[in-house]
């Protein structure tokens, strides 16, 4: 059997409602799969229903984008529950506020830039979840500025283009402490966002793991099979775990299926058993 332990529904950036995640987890022969959502836990109760009623387990999580190094990070944290929430999800709001805040700030910059974008097309195309920059850009492909989603970034929306605007984030170190003090286990997401060579993993999660990271995305949907191995065996050496999953996010990622990627993605359930053991005793 195999999980799939990172996907995005329409509480975030992702297209799909929570229980249209799990159908499809279920349909793809998984055990489980984790919905992580960006800075939000409110598509968890609706999947954990549709989990008890297709019999694979639900994981619950969260992916947050937080500051590393002079640069960013996403840091994926499992078992956070949203019945009981501790200090990570307290911050959250916060984070949440400085996200909208930043969304206007972009929508704003795309108006003085010539575009006829307005708050309330970005907020219908996100319907109630957490507002991201894959909203906006589906907003500007829809009205001709863009020919799609990653060309509505390289040209507005990516950091260092004309509408970026840089928002507030938790520092990586304290995230993990503060995921860890909750009972969580925090992962760091596709690792080459880091902005280290290949050649400088084996330092950089070293030191992730002296502030409290507890596993690698080394099985995602993204990379070629050669890097998976790589990743997990840097894992395997750190002592730390090899987790995966395939960052669906539905139409906004149309290339990307649950719990097989591009297609050739399989991460085994011992990524799960790992987190689990992983855990902090309580
Ligand atoms: P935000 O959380 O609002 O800063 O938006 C970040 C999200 O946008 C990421 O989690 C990805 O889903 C997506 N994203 C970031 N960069 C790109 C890109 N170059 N092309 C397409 N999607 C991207
Ligand atoms: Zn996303
Ligand atoms: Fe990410
Ligand atoms: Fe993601």
């Amino acid at each position: 059997m195999a999980v799939d332990l990172h996907t995005h529904s329409i509480e975030s950036d992702g297209t799909d409602a929570p229980a249209e995640i799990v159908a499809a987890a279920a349909r793809a022969g998984l055990s489980a799969v984790a919905l992580t959502d960006h800075d939000t836990l409110s598509g968890i109760p609706a999947a954990r229903a549709a989990a008890a009623g297709a019999g694979l387990e639900l994981v619950s999580g969260a992916e947050l984008s937080v500051d590393w190094d002079g640069g960013t990070m996403h840091m994926l944290c499992y078992f956070l529950d949203p019945e009981r929430p501790g200090p990570l999800q307290e911050r959250l709001a916060e984070v949440r506020d400085a996200r909208a805040g930043r969304n206007r700030g972009i929508v704003a910059r795309l108006r003085e830039l010539g575009m006829e974008v307005t708050w309330d097309e970005v907020a219908a195309e996100a319907h109630s979840g957490v507002v991201g920059r894959p909203h906006i850009a589906a907003v500007l492909v829809a009205k001709g500025h863009a020919e799609s989603i990653p060309d509505a970034f390289e040209r507005w929306l990516a950091a260092g283009r004309p509408a970026y605007v840089d928002r507030y984030r938790l520092g990586w170190q304290e995230a993990a402490e503060l995921a860890r003090a909750e009972g969580a286990v925090p992962v760091v997401a596709h690792p080459h966002t880091l902005g280290v060579n290949a050649g400088e993993y084996g330092r950089a999660f070293a030191a992730l793991s002296a502030g409290g990271v507890r596993g690698i995305e080394a099985w995602y949907g993204e990379y070629a099979p050669p890097v998976r191995e790589h990743l997990a065996a840097i894992a395997a050496e750190l002592g730390m775990v090899a987790t995966g999953g395939s960052d669906y996010h539905g139409r906004y990622k149309p290339h990307l299926a649950i719990g097989t990627g591009r297609g050739d993605l399989s991460v085994p359930d011992a990524a799960l058993d790992g987190l689990r053991a992983a855990r902090a005793p309580a």
